[in-house]
């Protein structure tokens, strides 16, 4: 089921009072509407009668899509320095839902699925754009380097490189601030990117292995130390 939870915040504009509808879980097999409005950027999001300005609470939930053997426990941006600790928690909510100790139809489908990690609406809204141009996450994390070095653009101050958007022939990636969710830049790579990644194996496989060893498969667990090792 998708459980929603009311919670009241104030315009980051205006300080007006507003109330928001936030979802604890979300069932995409149920609410296909939800996984939309994850795309779009509609859901949580609400529009203040105070000023002109659209509020958005963060994300913090356990979306499910059995469908798509997708499991995504996503958490708000400003928790991103807690990757670490949060990929241990997401990894013990899913094998209570789909481990050992579950029926064995449950299991067995269980080990069908991708476990991921994400933190704020941006990096959320990636992973479902992913499967909807048929593209492997891991593969795009890898792009996103690739789009890096030959750009010569990074803007990590502030801002993530996130997947916005592609067709047959391009994606387009947009370096977005992932709490405002404004996008600075844009940047379109021909998708034979993805493919050149993928027949060049040995030449990736080192961070490959370093973005795939948990469910935050992400360019962040690279670039972000997590907390507790900052000081090391
Ligand atoms: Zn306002």
């Amino acid at each position: 089921m998708s459980l929603i939870v009311p919670v009241e915040g104030a315009c980051p504009a205006c300080g007006h009072a507003l109330a928001f509808e936030t979802f604890a879980s979300i069932n995409a097999d149920r609410r296909p509407d939800l996984r939309d409005a994850i795309l779009d950027g509609s859901l949580q999001a609400s529009g203040c009668p105070g000023c002109d300005q659209q509020g958005r609470a963060p994300c913090d939930l356990v979306y499910l899509d059995v469908e798509r053997r997708s499991w995504i426990l996503a958490h708000p941006a400003s928790d991103l320095l807690e990757w670490s600790d949060r990929e241990e928690d997401a990894l013990d909510m899913f094998q209570e839902a789909f481990g050992p100790l579950t029926p064995l139809p449950v299991r067995a489908m269980g080990r069908e699925f991708r476990v991921r990690l994400v933190f704020g609406w941006p990096a959320f809204a990636e992973k479902l754009r992913c499967q909807d141009l048929g593209l492997d996450d891991e593969l795009v994390e890898l792009a996103k380097v690739a789009v890096m070095r030959e750009s010569g653009t990074v803007h990590l101050d502030q801002t993530e490189l996130r997947l916005v958007g592609g067709d047959q022939d391009e994606i387009t990636f947009a370096w977005i601030d992932p709490g405002t969710e404004q996008a600075k830049a844009f940047l379109t790579a021909p998708r034979t990117l993805l493919t050149g990644i993928e027949a060049n194996p040995a030449a990736w496989a080192a961070l490959r292995a370093e973005i795939s060893q948990g469910p935050f498969v992400d360019i962040n667990r690279v670039l972000v130390p997590a907390s507790g090792e900052r000081n090391e």
